[in-house]
């Protein structure tokens, strides 16, 4: 089977061929970055607008890329949730388009599914009945998890944050230090150099002391609200930080405390015996630090660790395919979906 997919939940406008397997053979992604950019965040009127003018192409280069035709599709796949409303409604009209032209079947996927496997993608990927149980790190602009993934569609939330997702966390953490956006890298190259330990920042503690809900653990649960906030205090009392080298040591020190505060949790998780493998998805997982800190942690616990490759963490339509040739081979694929309810599938 042929799967062509599209994702165009936030600020990405993407296509891809993948065949069962999955086997992906290309993956177009359009970045919207330099658009949004000066306004220091996603604007969703300009996101869904962009979408519209970016995705013919962007179709067009992933038939190109993948050497086939429209003939040669055999199903499509389109992300419905979680997401901007106005710019999924672009995926989601193109993807019905495209089924009454083409005839063929359409399949609805979830955004944070479709990251959760991003690990399997790979063509040296492991074999999910020899990784799992996995403890995933779902780690992106919108949400942070900790999932232990039993399988191909059998997951648990085992902790969650209790505000800002880390990606969120270090967008608004830049934009604080005058960085620009998206943050993640900003911080990233700005950190190269600095010290880690210059200054010392909550690791989110205080998520241990709430009671979320659920069959949450919240010694599992994440909180990055204070981490921000002291950031802006000490800012507020010394601007001189945002400046020259006491700038490097900044975004250092906070970007080790975004990780750590990840890394405390996921060394806790990772203590339950039945875990066999660990796992890192989403766009803060293309973090080098993030990455090493993870590795020393799986080392630790003798377990082996499988990253998503850093093109498939940041937002791009090949996990979409992946996501869906998933569902349908084991029967659990959405068809034909008719809404565009946020609809999270790893609750
Ligand atoms: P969601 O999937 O939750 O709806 P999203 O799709 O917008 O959100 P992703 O595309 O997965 O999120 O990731 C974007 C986030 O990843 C941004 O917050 C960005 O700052 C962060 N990011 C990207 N590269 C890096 C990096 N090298 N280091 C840290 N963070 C990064
Ligand atoms: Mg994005
Ligand atoms: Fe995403």
């Amino acid at each position: 089977m042929r799967m062509l997919a599209i994702e165009t939940s936030c600020d990405e406008t993407a296509a891809s061929v993948a065949a069962t397997g999955p086997r992906i053979l290309s993956s177009a992604v359009y970045s919207q970055i330099d658009r949004h950019r000066p306004y220091g965040g996603v604007v969703p009127e300009i996101a869904s607008r962009d979408h519209l003018r970016k995705l013919p192409s962007i179709l067009e280069q992933a038939l190109r890329d993948a050497d086939c035709g429209w003939g040669d599709i055999d199903a499509l796949a389109v992300t419905r949730g979680p997401g901007l409303a106005s710019s999924l409604l672009v995926g989601l009209s193109a993807a019905w388009g495209l089924k009454l032209r083409l005839g063929v079947p359409l399949y609805g996927v979830n955004h944070l599914e479709a990251h959760l496997l991003s690990t399997f993608l790979p063509e040296n990927a492991p074999d999910p009945e020899e990784a799992c149980p996995m403890l995933t790190l779902l780690v992106s602009g919108g949400h942070t998890a900790l999932v232990r993934v039993d399988g191909p569609g059998a997951y648990r939330v085992l902790g969650r944050t209790l505000d800002d997702a880390a990606g969120e966390a270090l967008d608004k953490g830049a934009t604080l230090m005058g960085l620009g956006y998206p943050g993640g890298p900003a911080i990233e190259r700005a950190a190269r150099g600095g010290d880690p330990h210059a200054l010392a920042f909550p690791l989110g503690r205080g998520g241990e002391r709430s009671q979320p809900s659920g069959s949450l653990d919240p010694r599992l649960c994440f909180s990055f609200s204070g981490l921000k906030t002291s950031l802006l205090y000490r800012l507020r009392d010394d601007p001189g930080l945002a400046r020259g080298d006491a700038l490097k040591d900044l975004a250092a020190s906070y970007e080790y405390a975004v990780c750590e505060a990840l890394a405390l949790r996921v060394e806790r998780a990772c203590r339950e015996p039945s875990i066999r493998s660990l796992a890192c998805s989403g766009g803060v997982a293309r973090n080098r630090r993030l990455r090493a800190r993870l590795e020393q942690i799986a080392a630790e616990a003798g377990r082996p660790v499988c990253h998503a490759p850093p093109e498939y963490c940041t937002d791009n339509a090949a996990m979409i395919a992946g996501a869906a040739l998933s569902g349908i081979e084991r029967d659990a694929a959405v068809r034909d979906p008719q809404d565009i309810d946020p609809v999270l599938g790893v609750e």
